[in-house]
């Protein structure tokens, strides 16, 4: 993973950042109006959080109960130990379907895993239909948000990319664009043998999922084709139906600062009877992919509360300036920071821990109360003791706070510090922090100098 470089690369890209700023503003903006709607959010929050809590303490218990009460509705469950095992297990059920087309609604379960490379590879067309991920697919790329795939994208990137893919008259009306993406994709619904859908809730109780979404794509997709699949991770499951109340208050604010989304399906087994909507076979595969692992630890544990609401990439000061291609990851953000290491391993994301301030903005908008700057504290440590202290970094870092205290420790030192930084204005080794941010001038003179004049003054009179 090489998250340095392409963080500088991302931060030297103008119009990237142009693009970031203007989007993460306007939805932090939204988010912070639709709270006010709620009368106790900070109650809803705790709510959530205990619900979460709770289900993930008997996640083996609810996890089976979901399981027996969607197969008594018709569904059928399957369990994914890994990434390999889900797409193997999609992509059999596709092929025996005789499936050529899949159309798919947004999920970043289908993300992580890999999906739509893997369906290629049986030969099968995977298509996105949410606006956003179709844009990525389209030019070839990832996403780089997880509520709103391409953010990083202008109006007039876009424009071009529809001119270029779809033959279209260049135009930048985003009407116009909507509406040649909506005529593309009417053809994929009408040929798909196979939907393929994520999942933001999956009710214990009743066996039933929930997929919320705006542009009614999702519903198309679970319902238009005669096989529809559903992936979920592990931890969307909830105990009761009554708790999707609080989680429909929490999750839509803080990811569009909307209400609530324009569409809500709830999903509960097949279709009954010939007349009615919905697919006569429905899949549901529940993902593990690591998420056991971070059960074990109660630290690490809550990070499986996530709603994926994407609200702390929309605060975060670092994801705000790079975006979500630096992370190298589906997940990026500081959710994703906490995500990728444990879930793909230490190895290959050791730097993603250290891909943030630690400001505590993550964990002041997160609707369900997960400490993020905790547990990237965490990992620092997992980290540091893989590397067994070593590395260049990590003997600068040291030599650093031998540095610190040995200057914090002795008044005098500390003082004669004070006044070569103001005359350098930073020390040279510190250079790099200002490159791509301002430092606020140091004040002429010290608290303590002022101090000290204050009382030759006092004498004086
Ligand atoms: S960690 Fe919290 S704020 Fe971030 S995506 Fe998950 S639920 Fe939303």
């Amino acid at each position: 993973m090489t998250f340095e470089r392409d963080a500088r690369t991302a931060l030297a890209d103008g119009q990237l950042r142009g693009a970031l700023r203007q989007a993460t503003t306007l939805f932090g903006e939204r988010r912070r109006a639709a709270l006010s709607t709620v009368p106790d959010w900070e109650g809803a929050r705790d709510r959530a959080r205990a619900i979460k809590d709770e289900t993930l303490e008997h996640l083996d218990r609810y996890l089976e109960q979901f399981a027996a009460n969607a197969e008594r509705a018709g569904a059928r469950v399957h369990w994914a130990r890994d990434a390999a095992e889900a797409c193997d297990l999609i992509g059999a059920i596709a092929e025996r379907r005789g499936a050529r087309t899949v159309v798919k609604s947004k999920s970043m379960a289908t993300e992580e895993i890999h999906l739509n490379a893997a369906l290629a590879r049986r030969h099968i067309e995977p298509v996105e239909t949410d606006l956003g991920e179709y844009i990525v697919q389209l030019a070839g790329e990832t996403p780089s948000h997880i509520v709103v795939p391409a953010i990083h994208k202008t109006k007039a990137q876009i424009a071009a990319l529809f001119a270029d893919k779809l033959g279209i008259v260049p135009s930048d009306d985003v009407a116009t664009l909507t509406a040649a993406a909506r005529a593309a994709l009417r053809g994929s619904f009408a040929e798909a043998d196979l939907g393929i859908s994520g999942v933001n809730f999956a009710v214990a109780e009743t066996g039933t999922i929930l997929i919320l979404e705006n542009e009614g794509n999702a519903r198309l997709t679970t319902s238009l084709p005669r096989t529809h699949v559903a992936l979920m991770g592990i931890e969307k499951v909830i105990p009761r139906f009554a708790d999707l109340d609080v989680f429909l208050q929490l999750l839509p604010r803080s990811g569009t600062g909307q209400v609530l989304t324009a569409y809500q399906s709830l999903l509960t087994g097949t279709k009954r009877t010939p007349e009615d909507e919905g697919p006569e076979e429905l899949h549901i595969v529940l993902l593990d992919n690591g998420r056991s692992r971070m059960l074990a630890s109660a630290v690490t544990r809550q990070a499986l509360a996530c709603i994926r609401c994407g609200a702390c990439l929309n605060a975060c000061p670092v994801y705000r300036q790079i975006g979500g291609h630096a992370y190298g990851s589906v997940y990026p953000g500081p959710i994703g920071a906490v995500l990728t290491p444990q879930l793909l391993g230490m190895g290959e994301s050791s730097a993603l821990p250290y891909a943030s301030s630690l400001c505590g903005a993550c964990r002041d908008v997160c609707p369900v109360k997960i400490d993020i700057p905790a547990v990237l504290l965490h990992l620092r440590a997992q980290a540091v003791a893989r590397s067994g202290g070593a590395g260049t970094h990590r003997l600068l870092e040291r030599f650093a706070f031998w540095a610190y205290a040995a200057v914090m420790a002795r008044p005098r030192l500390f003082e004669w510090v004070m006044r070569c930084a103001r005359t350098l204005h930073i020390l040279p080794p510190l250079g790099a922090w200002t490159k791509w941010r301002d430092l606020r001038p140091l004040a002429p003179r010290s608290f303590r100098e002022e101090w000290r004049r204050g009382l030759r003054h006092e004498g004086a009179e």
